[in-house]
């Protein structure tokens, strides 16, 4: 099988993945000897889908609308989120963009 990005070989390897800063663990890839894109393995994706949801992290994107509160934007956080990330009223967080179209709300 060769790489569907570039047609160059593939190579199992045991690929680390994350989610943003969340380590699920090391898992069997596919790894592309030229673009060095990994494809996980069916298996591998049904064990990091696992592994995501035993986290709480399984599903937590969620579409949301922008609001107006007299100056300032006002961005919902769904609950489920607020409450996997320890989010609570007067927290403060850190707010910057990462690039045009990314917003990022850090937490300590
Ligand atoms: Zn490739």
């Amino acid at each position: 099988m060769n790489c569907p990005l570039c047609e160059g070989k593939l190579v199992r390897v045991k690929e680390p993945y994350s989610y943003g800063d969340l380590k699920l663990g090391v898992f069997e890839a596919d790894k592309c000897a030229k673009c060095h894109e990994a494809f996980f393995t069916e298996e591998a994706s049904d064990k990091i889908d696992a592994k995501a949801k035993q986290l709480g992290v399984w599903g937590l994107g969620k579409e949301g609308k922008l609001g107006y509160s007299g100056n300032s934007l006002i961005v919902r956080v769904p609950k489920e989120i607020a409450k996997f990330l320890e989010l609570k009223e007067g927290k403060k967080v850190f707010i910057h963009p990462e690039g045009k179209k990314k917003l990022v709300v850090e937490t300590d």
